[in-house]
């Protein structure tokens, strides 16, 4: 039996989060603590853990990303899970988009929330998962970013407050790889997925996207703490 791996998932409820859970919950050796702004409706999650396919530990955390008091009592209850064990894998997968995000018309309110939960989240959630992070066997932080915050892969005009947030995001994780490499913090990038913020129109399902994060995340050295990859492992421009 392989060494029992820890992780940390945001914004689980439904999506890339609630498929990454159900994923690493295939492997008896995997615990996972799938966080959520509110269990008691996050029903699919919550099944996971009556799942024929489930052979971990699901443990399901209320985390509001935007909500610091939230992100530390989460903190002292994955603490006292663990007790003395560390957490191997952060993923900051929690994430919003707002609708009709054009420059020309931007709404000052649409920026700074996705900003809050798009930059000062993870930053919040890093910060505070820390010393956790740091009693892992494995030290891996992934942060979830996107191909809409890459000025090289040159996506164009709409999805401007995202944008920002996910390049905001991209700076964060380049920031605490200088800090802390020993961390492995690195961004992925989940390609264009079928959910509700990713659209029916989206080219991937989410089990492929998720496949594929799984092995990069699971892959990652220290030498790649600040890189930007997508989920088949190519490297993304900045
Ligand atoms: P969804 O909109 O399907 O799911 C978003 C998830 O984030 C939900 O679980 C939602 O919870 C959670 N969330 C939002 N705000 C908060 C918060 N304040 N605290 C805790 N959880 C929160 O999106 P996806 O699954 O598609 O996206 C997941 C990640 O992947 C995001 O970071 C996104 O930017 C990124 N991404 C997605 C792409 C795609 O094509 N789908 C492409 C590139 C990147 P709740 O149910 O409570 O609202």
């Amino acid at each position: 039996m392989s060494m029992p791996s820890t992780w940390l998932i945001t914004g689980a409820s439904r999506g890339i989060g609630l498929e990454l859970t159900k994923q690493l919950l295939a492997s008896p050796d995997a615990v996972v603590f799938a966080t959520c702004r509110s269990p008691q409706s996050a029903t699919p999650l919550l099944a996971l853990g009556d799942s024929v396919s489930t052979n971990g530990t699901l443990h399901v955390v209320r985390m509001d990303v935007t909500d610091e008091i939230s992100i530390v009592s989460a903190k002292d209850e994955v603490a006292g899970i663990l007790q003395g064990r560390g957490l191997d894998y952060l993923v900051n997968n929690a994430g919003v988009a707002p609708q009709d995000d054009r420059t020309t018309t931007l709404n000052i309110n649409d920026l700074l929330s996705t900003f809050l939960a798009n930059v000062a989240g993870p930053a919040l959630v890093m910060k505070t998962f820390i010393p956790l992070i740091e009693q892992g066997n494995r030290q891996v932080i992934a942060n979830v970013s996107s191909a809409l915050a890459s000025i090289g892969t040159d996506f164009g005009r709409e999805h401007t407050s995202y944008s920002i947030s996910k390049y905001g995001l991209n700076m964060l994780t380049y920031k605490l790889a200088k800090e802390r490499p020993d961390l492995t913090p690195f961004l992925v990038d989940p390609g264009w997925v079928k959910t509700d913020m990713g659209g029916s129109n989206a080219v991937l399902e989410a089990h492929e996207s998720v496949a594929g994060i799984i092995q990069v995340v699971k892959n990652v050295t220290t030498k790649d703490a600040g890189q930007f990859i997508d989920y088949t492992g190519q490297k993304v421009p900045w």
